[in-house]
């Protein structure tokens, strides 16, 4: 721990603050998460450490790498490679809009990150915009793994199902699914794609009843053979909603080519054992007709300060950071 030092405030997510760093000697840039332990009777502290292992062992280009971990008080802090930017952020620049090249390449860098996590038996489940960072060279990488838990095949574990952030949860979890897959994930990746090709959220719901409403609007009333087993769900018959054949997937996406169409609408399936899988997606044609996805050198390359452009709420709040994260004062420089 006394090899960093806080130069900064990032921001404050649903789990606490993350706080700009430097890697002391060698200059690097870091960020510093501070995770508190769950409740004992959610887990013992040892399944924390488990999944902290796991997360360390993470190596893709396309998930954001966690550096070193060590405990502080109730909790560990983090130490993340320091991203500039996020995929929330570079929706929000008006002045910078994304062309369709960049909007392909940071699907396929996603896709790549959800391929490579669920091949290691690794769900995220809260993939959101948010959540997708963009480093200085443009690479979009996945964070935030906090919630994601090693999952496993054969064992039916449960989960709990307030997971995902609500616009990119998928039907499954609205209904109060235990027992669910990686397809979570997948659904929030069709939710992202929907996301980038409109400029606007796909299922923006304020409630967890408006967006199952929402998703149920557009998408039609799912039946037993689009859905099996949906009854059986723990919230089903809690609810019941008008029946509706949805909106046309051409009245959703005017604007859009066939093939990027084709390609939502493989993800926003109801039936979660039918969505389109991350390394099947990589293969669509989408990725292969023109315009094609824009080559690194191409894309964005966020300045420092982008982030805080965009995120008033954060800079409004100005408190030194010693206040911020007081136990981690020795960590501060004089
Ligand atoms: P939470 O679980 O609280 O959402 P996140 O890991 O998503 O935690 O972090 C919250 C926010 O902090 C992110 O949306 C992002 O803006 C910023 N952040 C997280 N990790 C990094 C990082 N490695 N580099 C720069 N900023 C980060
Ligand atoms: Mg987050």
């Amino acid at each position: 721990m006394d090899q960093y030092k806080v130069v900064g405030r990032i921001g404050e997510g649903a789990h606490g603050l993350v706080l700009r760093g430097q890697r002391l000697g060698t200059g690097q840039e870091i960020a510093l998460k501070r995770v508190l332990l769950k409740k004992l009777e959610d887990g013992i502290p040892t399944t924390v450490i488990r999944e902290i292992k796991a997360l360390q062992e993470v190596d893709c280009e396309y998930v954001v790498q966690l550096l070193d971990v060590f405990p502080q008080g109730l909790g560990f802090v983090l130490v993340f490679e320091f991203m500039p930017s996020g995929l929330w952020e570079m929706l929000r620049d008006a002045e910078n809009p994304l062309t369709v090249p960049q909007m392909k390449a940071y699907m396929i860098m996603l896709l790549k990150g959800v391929a490579y996590l669920h091949e290691h038996s690794i769900m995220h489940r809260d993939l959101k915009p948010a959540n997708l960072l963009i480093s200085r060279d443009g690479v979009l990488k996945i964070a935030d793994l906090g919630l994601g838990r090693m999952f496993w095949a054969e064992q039916n574990r449960p989960y709990s199902h307030q997971v995902a952030t609500r616009w990119y949860r998928a039907p499954e979890l609205l209904y109060g699914a235990r027992y669910y897959t990686e397809a979570v994930d997948l659904w929030a990746v069709g939710c992202i794609l929907g996301e980038l090709l409109t400029c606007s959220p796909l299922f923006p719901g304020e409630t967890d009843i408006e967006q199952l409403a929402i998703v149920l609007r557009t998408l039609g009333t799912p039946t037993a053979e689009t859905w099996p087993g949906m009854t059986e769900l723990p919230d089903f018959n809690k609810i019941t909603f008008p029946e509706t054949r949805g909106v046309s997937w051409d009245q959703i996406f005017p604007d859009c080519v066939p093939e990027a169409v084709d390609l939502v609408k493989k993800f926003l399936v109801y039936n979660g054992d039918r969505r389109l899988k991350a390394k099947q997606a990589l293969v669509h044609p989408y990725f292969f007709t023109l315009p094609l996805p824009c080559q690194l050198s191409g894309m964005p390359k966020p300045v420092d300060g982008h982030r805080h452009q965009f995120k008033v709420k954060e800079y409004d709040i100005e408190k030194p950071v010693d206040e911020l994260f007081s136990d981690l004062k020795g960590m501060l420089t004089s």
